[in-house]
């Protein structure tokens, strides 16, 4: 029985309320009138149900379709602003006990080199990624207790937030590992994570356990009730995914869109993060024996439909996209990106060799930090390396408070001008130095508040200076 209240994963993504949800868009494809109720109340930018979000996925009318790419370019401009959040992830060990059939650190490719980062080592990725201009990271690990033990994960997160070097610090770190207890959760919480993101992989239960075969992770309700239990430990915002290609994308939509909706209902509050990623060619994978795989437009129909269903939720494509769907994906939602990522356990460093390759999977926009930042810059975007909600308790329920009021962008867009001064005078390129500037004076004087442009102007000065670290 659906119940988006339930503590039981098989009511709150209830497979029958899938199957009618799909049945219910069958019958209503390309419903001229529904399609306006339902962008009509899109327009309002509150969201909407999996259903309706469903009815518009599907749609194949072309008007309709341009006007939904529309109010999706409109729904991430009014939140979001024009800036555009850069990360890295950052692999810690790819020792991993579990079989998922489609990711390369599974328990029996014997190819892979297994490698697990010291403390020393941590040091040095964080020195080379903060010598980039990094200032936000989503840490990596395969679930192994006995080789990443949450007494390895939370350790390294120390490590990490206590590397300095030069004008550098990791101001966020983002937590993607297991499904794990809530008592976990909690120390994970208390090691002053940022979100906790896990993927579902796929939200249909009898693919999740013939993709999972082996290791705890075959467990589909441990898993997908681990947001609950995050949250339960007070973890305040944590991210969904799917990784498309595995399951039919319909079914994952819907999927999806439950799994918010029922985070909604019991915490009051929906997913910080929604991420977008798709199967990719990687050691001992072959893509094509998924044979669920979509193509570009439909994958950006998916991303414009979920900016206009969770206009308050933060969106992020990895470099497992190329540049032009990239460029695409942000006009239509997207909100972070990672930018100059390696994949491989210790890549930042130190040169993967070919034959000692560690890497999770293919990356295809492999353009350096500089290059991506200085692409954003000349499609008219601020390129943002920014935590301030963070680190300012605007955090959970308070910021989607803030972010359901529209008002967001308000602390956005002025904390990425400050950032991306930092990044400017530190880590820039001389050509992204001159574009940068050209941009900040450009959006200064596009602010109205004179009490707040005279602060930024304040402050920016003070970088300029050599000062570090102003946020609003
Ligand atoms: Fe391990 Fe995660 Fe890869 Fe599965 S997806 S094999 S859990 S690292
Ligand atoms: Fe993200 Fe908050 Fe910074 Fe905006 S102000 S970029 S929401 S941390």
């Amino acid at each position: 029985m659906y119940n988006p209240k339930s503590n039981n994963a098989d009511e709150f993504i209830s497979h029958e309320e899938i199957l009618a949800s799909l049945k219910y868009a069958d019958e209503n494809k390309n419903n001229e009138e529904l399609i306006d109720t339902i962008l009509k109340k899109a327009k309002e930018k509150k969201g909407l149900s999996h259903r309706e979000a469903l009815i518009l996925l599907d749609c194949t009318i072309e008007n309709k379709n341009k006007e939904i790419f529309q109010l999706a370019e409109q729904i991430k401009k009014d939140f979001y602003g024009n800036r555009i959040v850069l990360f890295a992830p950052l692999y810690l060990s790819n020792y991993c006990v579990n079989g998922c059939v489609y990711c390369p650190y599974h328990r029996e490719n014997t190819n892979i080199r297994r490698k697990k980062l010291s403390q020393d080592e941590i040091r040095k990725e964080v020195t080379a990624l903060q010598d980039l201009g990094h200032k936000r990271l989503a840490i990596e690990a395969g679930e192994d207790p006995l080789n990443n033990p949450i007494e390895y994960i939370l350790e390294s997160i120390k490590t990490i937030y206590n590397t300095k070097h030069k004008n550098g610090s990791i101001r966020r770190v983002n937590v993607n590992i297991a499904a794990t207890t809530i008592e976990n959760y909690k120390k994970l919480k208390e090691a002053g994570i940022g979100t906790y993101i896990l993927f579902q992989e796929t939200y249909h239960k009898e693919n999740y356990e013939n993709l999972h075969p082996k290791g705890p992770k075959h467990n589909y309700a441990y898993h997908t009730e681990a947001m609950d239990r995050a949250m339960e430990a007070g973890i305040d915002d944590v991210g969904l995914g799917v990784l498309y290609g595995l399951s039919l994308y319909r079914y994952e939509l819907v999927g999806i869109l439950m799994h918010s909706e029922h985070l909604e209902a019991k915490f009051g509050v929906g997913p910080h993060t929604i991420s977008v990623p798709r199967i990719k060619k990687a050691d001992d994978i072959n893509p094509d024996v998924f044979d669920n795989g979509i193509d570009d437009e439909t994958f950006l129909k998916i991303i414009a439909v979920l900016r206009i269903a969770v206009p308050y939720t933060g969106m992020i494509i990895s470099t497992r996209e190329n540049k032009s769907v990239r460029e695409r994906a942000l006009h239509l939602g997207i909100t972070q990106i990672s930018g100059g990522s390696k994949t491989s356990v210790g890549g930042y460093w130190e040169e993967e060799k070919p034959e000692n390759n560690s890497s999770q999977f293919d990356v295809s926009d492999t353009r350096s930090l500089d290059e991506v930042t200085n692409w954003l810059l000349k499609m008219g975007y601020i390129p943002s390396f920014c935590t301030a909600c963070y680190r300012s308790g605007r955090v959970g329920a308070d910021f989607m408070e803030v972010c359901k009021k529209e008002e967001i962008h308000n602390f956005c867009g002025p904390n990425a001008i400050l950032t991306l001064k930092e990044y400017l005078e530190d880590y820039a390129s001389t050509d992204t130095k001159k574009i940068g500037n050209e941009i900040i004076e450009k959006e200064l004087n596009l602010i109205k508040n004179k009490k707040l442009k005279d602060k930024l102007i304040e402050n920016l000065n003070h970088i300029k200076e050599g000062s570090r670290d102003y946020k609003i």
